[in-house]
């Protein structure tokens, strides 16, 4: 859409020394997501000589640029009417600047064109604050007693964009107030001369230039990442334009024409902060720019200390281990921006807003006649006005009272419509209509934004997108969304006795059951599962196994080896790591985990019967894993149901039975052994029995987890 974009931070202050500071007029330039330049300018005067310049520059080459300014580019609505008799925001920078004088060491008479506005309004205000106490006796000292219903004091889009600052306020910070007198007129002088368009009130087509308002707060965790970063000595200005020049230059085609749809009709008068309400986005595209060679934002290592259950349990409660990992896991994968396709499936790594209402202007649901409602009990005959109105195609007239407009469903009411009769209920004879009254005011009509209003929160951090998600997203103006890079788990198995499908077997061998399992799992959940191949009984071969993999994946699964026996060199060598826990967990089936880092990847030492290392998979990894990839902490969801058996089960252990349901009831596998592969290709989810004792007797409610809560 653009070459170029040009941020300009713009100030109201007097001349500022030769060096580079603060407060003073800093301007950015950025190409294609690359910062060309950023401008130190002394003066409002030579910054406007400085943009002459630059445009015609740009012109001459050809360049299409955007060019954001920091200030409001309009009053809230009726300021206008007020003060120049028409609700047009240009009446006012005309208005603006007839009157405001500046000069080359920023001398201006802003207080007193301010005392002149406030002039024009009955009352106190609205333009408060001022340097001196005394001075200018139609400016109010403080805010204090002036009363904003005339015209609010805030416009739609600050309430959107939460930005803090009032433009009636010219001293004290933020002096936004003063900013516009001594910005606006510049702008007039430069759209008049550059021939630009200006962003909401014009149609920005193919032009070659257009201004839009920009506002630094919506990239404020990028700025401050910056200055965290070794940039803390730049000035804060300086490092806004050249980031929000850079992101917004980085977006795509799609990403940015989805900025520009004007949200509410008050921004014609009001104007919009280009991004408000998806502000979210422009700062982690703002955070991108940082790192423009690594083109995400990677998140801070897990502790090493991560795994270390309290001390001095013998065998930890279920519920208290899962408490464990939910308090001490936090995700591992990077940050990207995809387009709404390719977030299918993927975590959500921040809230996301809506960029625009849904649906964004009144609209018709039904096919039928819309006119000025309510129509009164009893018969109605209203005469039609010629044409119709379409989905998509926009009515241009209005249409008068006591008439009626024919009106397809989807499309937007016209102006003087608010209801629609159905065109079953009607009877049409030429130009007219009749149909029996009554029918209430908005009758069969969609308000603006009764499904979502533009800056609302539609999806929150750590989901998981969902098809419905994606319709949601692109409903309210997005096209890209912030998502977690996927989560990369490796799984190896450990043990000699282990062969290869396909492979001779000897006496003594057996066939892997659990790689093709839990690489099976994992790539059911969600994650990208990448196989390790399997490791001998033979510390050193586990270890090189080990180091090579953690260059490969975020997460490794292991089965075989965890429990402390001679043969179990898997929690053998996460010992000897420094990072390792012996995880006794009262729960059966399942033997000890052996969890730990290795070379800072987290490392599940699952059981080798492949029961256990299912059920532990099951129940402790996948959470686990969850928050690694970013997404919110998720138990499966179960349900009571009656038990096709019997069973008595001691205290002190939760267990979990392989379990399906047919008829309504929930049946058990015949037997309860940990090395039955069988039972878990019968099973169909899992029977969770509480820690306690329990004799259930058939038709006793059990809870029945189906291995789909499982994502399976
Ligand atoms: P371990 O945890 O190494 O003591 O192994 C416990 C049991 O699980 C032994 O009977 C192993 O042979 C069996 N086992 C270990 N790994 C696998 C595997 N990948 N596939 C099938 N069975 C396994
Ligand atoms: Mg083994």
């Amino acid at each position: 859409m653009f070459d170029t974009v040009l941020i300009a931070d713009w100030s109201a202050a007097t001349r500022k020394p030769v060096n580079e500071s603060k407060d003073a007029i800093w301007l950015g330039v950025a190409r294609a997501g690359l910062s060309v330049e950023q401008v130190y300018c002394r003066s409002r005067l030579e910054a406007e000589h400085w943009l002459n310049t630059f445009f015609d520059a740009e012109r001459a080459a050809g360049r299409r640029v955007l060019a954001g300014f920091d200030f409001p580019f309009g009053y809230p609505k009726g300021f206008a009417a007020q003060l120049t008799g028409k609700d047009d925001p240009f009446a006012v920078w005309r208005w603006l600047s007839e009157r405001i004088t500046d000069d080359e060491r920023g001398r201006n008479n802003r207080f007193a064109v301010a005392s002149e506005m406030n002039r024009a309004f009955p009352g106190n205000g609205p333009f408060w604050g001022k340097p001196n106490e005394e001075a200018w006796p139609d400016i109010p000292y403080r805010k204090a007693g002036i009363a904003y219903n005339l015209v609010p004091e805030r416009r739609k889009t600050d309430l959107v964009a939460k930005a803090a600052s009032s433009c009636f306020q010219l001293f004290f910070n933020p002096t936004v107030g003063s900013q516009i007198l001594m910005g606006l007129p510049t702008l007039e002088r430069l759209r008049e001369r550059h021939h630009a368009k200006v962003w909401p009130f014009q149609e920005i087509g193919r032009a070659h230039l257009v201004f839009a308002e920009v506002w630094p707060g919506l990239i404020e965790g990028a700025v401050k990442q910056a200055a965290a970063n070794d940039e803390a000595n730049d000035i804060r200005d300086k490092t806004q334009v050249r980031l929000l020049s850079q992101a917004l230059s980085a977006l795509d085609e799609t990403a940015l024409s989805s900025l520009f749809t004007a949200p509410t009709s008050d921004a014609k008068e009001e104007a919009w902060i280009l991004g408000a309400g998806c502000g979210q986005l422009l700062d982690l595209r703002a955070r991108l720019a940082i790192t423009e060679v690594k083109k995400t934002l990677a998140p801070p290592p897990l502790r090493n200390d991560c795994f270390a259950l309290p001390a001095g349990v013998d065998w930890t409660p279920v519920d208290v281990a899962l408490e464990h990992l939910r308090q001490n896991l936090t995700a591992v994968t990077a940050v990207e921006l995809v387009s709404l396709a390719e977030s299918l499936g993927r975590v959500l790594a921040e809230d996301v807003f809506a960029a625009r209402s849904n649906p964004p202007q009144a609209n018709t649901a039904v096919d039928g006649y819309g006119f000025a409602g309510p129509a009164e009990d009893g018969p109605q005959v209203m005469p039609l006005t010629e044409g119709r109105a379409a989905a998509g195609l926009a009515y241009e007239g209005e249409v008068a009272a006591g008439r009626a407009i024919r009106i397809l469903t989807g499309a937007a009411l016209p102006p003087g419509v608010d209801t629609v009769i159905l065109e079953e209920d009607v009877s049409r004879e030429g130009a007219e209509i009749a149909f029996h009254g009554p029918l209430k005011k908005g009758a069969n009509t969609r308000k603006a934004g009764e499904d979502a209003v533009a800056g609302d929160l539609i999806l929150s951090k750590g989901r998981v997108i969902t098809p419905a998600d994606l319709a949601l997203a692109s409903a309210t103006g997005l096209s890209e969304l912030p998502v977690r890079q996927l989560l990369r788990v490796g799984v190896l198995s450990t043990g000699d006795e282990l062969v290869e499908p396909g492979e001779p077997a000897v006496a003594g061998q057996i066939y892997d059951a659990n790689r093709p399992m839990l690489l099976g799992v994992l790539t059911q959940m969600g994650f990208v599962a990448v196989d390790l191949g399997k490791a001998p009984d033979d510390r050193a071969a586990l270890r090189a196994c080990l180091d090579h993999s953690a260059t490969r994946v975020d997460v490794i699964l292991t089965s075989g080896g965890a429990s402390a026996g001679d043969e179990d060199h898997m929690s053998a060598l996460l010992r000897e790591s420094g990072a390792m826990q012996q995880w006794r967990i009262a729960l059966k089936p399942g033997r000890p985990l052996a969890l730990g880092l290795w070379q800072g990847v987290p490392v599940f030492g699952l059981p080798g019967n492949p029961v256990a290392a299912m059920v532990c998979t099951l129940i402790f990894a996948r959470p686990a894993m969850g928050l690694m990839a970013g997404a919110s902490w998720a138990l499966p969801q179960g349900f009571d149901l009656p038990a096709a058996f019997q069973k008595r089960k001691k205290p002190g252990r939760r267990e979990y039975l392989r379990a399906r349901v047919r008829d309504g009831k929930v049946e058990v596998f015949k037997s309860e052994g940990s090395g039955r592969v069988s039972s878990l290709s019968w099973a169909e989810g899992l029977v969770e029995l509480a820690d306690g004792a329990a004799t259930i007797q058939p038709g006793d409610p059990v809870r029945f987890i189906p291995y789909a809560s499982f994502g399976l």
